[in-house]
């Protein structure tokens, strides 16, 4: 992609609304742009990484056996007071009328149009387990949509919900849908942790557990063992009739030789045990093998896909900008000839990219007339792995290679480099 041409427009400061961190790079290296309170565009250096994060989910939830579906944003009101929801949901539910008056929400969550669904079309314990999955724009009409994607009122999330005939059944797609989540979460590059949390207002009768980015300006607080994998999310440890375990000052419930210690977290999964919460009141049934009616057993499994971004941001950035892990920056490397009017430089750079483009690498070429400040401090704020910079060394054939990560430089010849590049990011 040739930056002369790319809409990626960058800004030296971030709007003073802009609180956090994240927010404040995804605005400022171009990546998206807010059009209301907790509303956003996504430019095309966004999308590029969100396509990426999409991609891992759907290649995990596919090896899973997940199927994808596509559901509407627009759904009747019926089928929320049916669940109780329309009335239990609060502000949050964005609610609408058709020209004929009747009721409609924009779906926050699936669970009603995915348990009316199966009910209808499985009508035999052959066709099950069976796990649908989406991804989708969500509304929620947030109280305070401060943080950028951290918390939209539109927001794009992955929902899967699990059908089984049985509780032993749940089990298993939970877990499977638990592994497959570390799986996801391990490929994005996050530091996270898995916590036992509590349902919100998606109910449900069993266990849930809650996947938390570790990162200070966290709304969760995280308490963890020093010793086992135990975590939860505080709010369920008090509930669990715990007091609070302030650092270090209260042993582990579950080996009893760690001490918990407070973290921060974003949480950007969620797993649940539903039962038959909503297979009850919707009536969602299956005939068994004798031929009875029973109701779907059922688990859901929530990722905040664009709520991802932010937190990779969070984990990922130094005082110059963002810092992208290879698997999903919108670009792998940065070629940045320092003088357009130079023809050696351009011409080095232009060969550089010709080759590594027909290598299937992704290559982002400054080839705009600015001053070479302006374009290192691009270059350095929208973080790709790799920079490399062709200056005045081009006439011997040597550039600098720039690791944005571990921050190397190396003077290196300009072979030399191509082959590193594609070894690192040639598609398989
Ligand atoms: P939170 O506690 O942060 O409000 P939640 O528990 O209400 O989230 P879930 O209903 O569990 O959210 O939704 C599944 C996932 O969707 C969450 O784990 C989170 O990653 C993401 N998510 C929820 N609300 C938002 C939002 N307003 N903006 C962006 N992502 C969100
Ligand atoms: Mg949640």
């Amino acid at each position: 992609m040739r930056q002369s041409t790319l809409f990626s427009p960058t800004l030296r400061e971030a709007p003073s609304d802009a609180e956090v961190i994240s927010h404040q790079l995804l605005l400022r290296s171009g990546f998206i742009r807010q059009l209301a309170s907790g509303i956003y565009t996504y430019l095309p250096l966004g999308r590029r990484v969100l396509h990426k994060v999409e991609r891992i989910i759907r290649e995990e939830m596919d090896r899973a056996g997940a199927q994808e579906i596509g559901m509407p944003s627009m759904q009747p009101a019926e089928l929320w007071t049916e669940s109780g929801r329309y009335a239990d949901y609060g502000p949050e539910l964005i609610r609408l009328k058709d020209r004929h008056g009747r009721d409609f929400v924009l779906g926050p969550t699936h669970e009603e149009v995915v348990t009316a669904l199966v009910g209808n079309e499985t009508n035999s314990y052959r066709k099950l387990p069976i796990i649908l999955y989406q991804l989708q724009t969500k509304f929620r009409d947030e109280r305070r949509p401060r943080s950028g994607l951290l918390r939209g009122r539109e927001f794009l999330m992955k929902d899967a919900y699990s059908f089984d005939t049985d509780w032993s059944g749940l089990e298993k797609s939970y877990e499977l849908m638990y592994e497959t989540y570390q799986k996801i979460f391990r490929r994005l590059g996050l530091n996270f942790r898995a916590v036992e949390a509590d349902a919100g207002t998606i109910g449900g009768e069993g266990e849930t557990h809650e996947f938390m980015a570790l990162a200070d300006i966290g709304e969760d607080t995280i308490v963890a063992c020093t010793n086992c994998d135990y975590a939860a999310n505080v709010e369920h440890f008090v509930k669990e009739g715990e007091t609070v375990g302030l650092n270090g000052d209260h042993p582990c419930p579950r080996c009893a030789q760690g001490t918990l210690h407070e973290l921060k977290g974003i949480e950007v999964g969620h797993v649940f045990k539903l039962g038959t919460r909503y297979s009850e009141r919707l009536q969602a049934t299956f005939a068994d093998s004798c031929g009875i009616q029973k109701l779907l057993v059922m688990g859901c499994y929530g990722i905040g896909v664009s709520r991802i971004l932010s937190a990779i941001v969070e984990q990922n950035h130094d005082d110059k900008g963002i810092i992208w892990p290879p698997a999903i920056a919108p670009y792998h490397v940065h070629v940045v000839p320092i003088s357009t009017k130079d023809e050696v430089q351009m011409n080095l750079a232009e060969q550089v990219y010709q080759t590594l483009c027909k290598l299937g690498i992704e290559v982002l070429i400054d080839d705009r007339d600015e001053r070479p400040g302006v374009k290192f401090t691009d270059s350095e704020m929208i973080g790709l792995p790799v920079q490399m910079v062709i200056g005045k060394q081009a006439a011997e054939g040597y550039v600098e290679y720039k690791d944005r990560s571990s921050k190397e430089r190396k003077i290196m010849g300009v072979d030399e480099v191509v082959s590193d590049i594609t070894k690192r990011f040639k598609p398989n």
